[in-house]
């Protein structure tokens, strides 16, 4: 359901876009620099989780500003503690007075993330963006977005400032066989979104399912199935996609379990990777991650795929090194 890529390559600023297919709505992860990035995939992004704001990690927001004004777009922002003050010092350093006339509304709801709960602030670029306070909700428990079909969760990493990692993760996926319930002389339509409804509830095999033809049965067909048939006849059951963002964190043990625990079982595993083992001492001192630590927490986490990102541009020309120690620790081999 989700394919996903870096914003730009590894040495440039970080940040992963997340397009769900069949639906017309992408995600990014980070908001560095986007001037190479096409407008027509920014105009797709509905919401957009940070990790923290320096500069490299935030400095497209007024790129996305500035294509999405005018334009009848809501986007929803989620940072660490302080965002809220952040996004206004970035929005109010510029002069609205002209936009009250717009056709469109332009509308930002910005989430700002602590360990026990979650403040909200809107912004609509027709009321020159004078936000207004709309939820605060508690108690917090990882969980940032829980829609029908797919979960993000976070978890807060030592950056020297808290810095949030993300996971997304797709709901198990229930797909009706077409074929299958041609056979049956069964007719396609909304009680299959019933149907839907009741597995995802977990609700017992010997439910009762209702078959509603449009026009009526045609007769001497049956209308009423058994939960538990109808999964095994016409239902093919699979597992969601999960993709993890571990943006700027130390390699600490505090930092190694939360990380492990939030991308356990990613299909992708995005981690930053910003210097060699051999500069571990200054890696440390920056509050980032080796290579080396990266493919161990990818071999941890038990991702079936690594994609490291955010290199130090002390190495450009050998970032063949960090995709090899990275790749090693990855396969276990260092
Ligand atoms: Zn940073």
């Amino acid at each position: 359901m989700f394919s996903a890529q870096l914003i730009n390559e590894p040495f440039a600023d970080p940040g992963v876009y997340v397009k769900l297919k069949y639906r017309d709505e992408a995600i990014l992860f980070d908001l560095g620099d986007l001037h190479h990035f096409p407008s027509r995939k920014i105009l797709k992004i509905s919401t957009i989780f940070i990790s923290h704001t320096h500069m490299d990690h935030f400095i497209g927001f007024d790129h996305v500003l500035r294509i999405c004004l005018g334009r009848d777009r809501h986007i929803a922002l989620y940072g660490p503690p302080g965002f809220i003050r952040n996004v206004e010092n970035r929005i109010f350093s510029y002069t609205w007075n002209l936009v009250e006339n717009y056709t469109n509304d332009f509308v930002l709801t910005v989430h700002e993330v602590h360990t026990t709960h979650i403040m909200a602030k809107r912004y609509r670029c027709r009321d020159a963006f004078c936000g207004e306070m709309i939820e605060e909700s508690g108690p917090f428990n990882g969980v940032l977005l829980d829609r029908d079909d797919f979960i993000v969760r976070t978890a807060f990493l030592d950056h020297k400032i808290p810095s949030l990692a993300f996971s997304l993760e797709e709901k198990s996926h229930i797909n009706i066989l077409k074929n299958a319930l041609g056979e049956m002389g069964l007719p396609q339509g909304k009680w299959l979104a019933g149907l839907k409804e009741k597995i995802h509830r977990g609700e017992p095999d010997d439910t009762p399912v209702d078959v509603a033809w449009k026009g009526g049965r045609p007769s001497p067909a049956r209308t009423t199935f058994s939960l538990g048939e109808l999964k095994e006849k016409i239902v093919k059951i699979t597992a969601g996609q999960k993709i993890s963002y571990i943006a700027d964190a130390v390699g600490s043990e505090e930092n190694r379990e939360k990380i492990a625990a939030l991308a356990r079982d990613s299909d992708i595993m995005f981690i930053e990777a910003t210097f060699l083992h051999k500069d571990a001492a200054r890696a440390s001192t920056k509050f980032h991650l080796t290579a080396k630590q990266a493919g161990e927490l990818a071999r941890e986490a038990g991702a079936k795929r690594m994609v490291i990102f955010h290199f130090s541009p002390k190495y450009r020309g050998k970032e063949h090194l960090l995709n090899e120690e990275a790749l090693a620790a990855f396969r276990g081999l260092s």
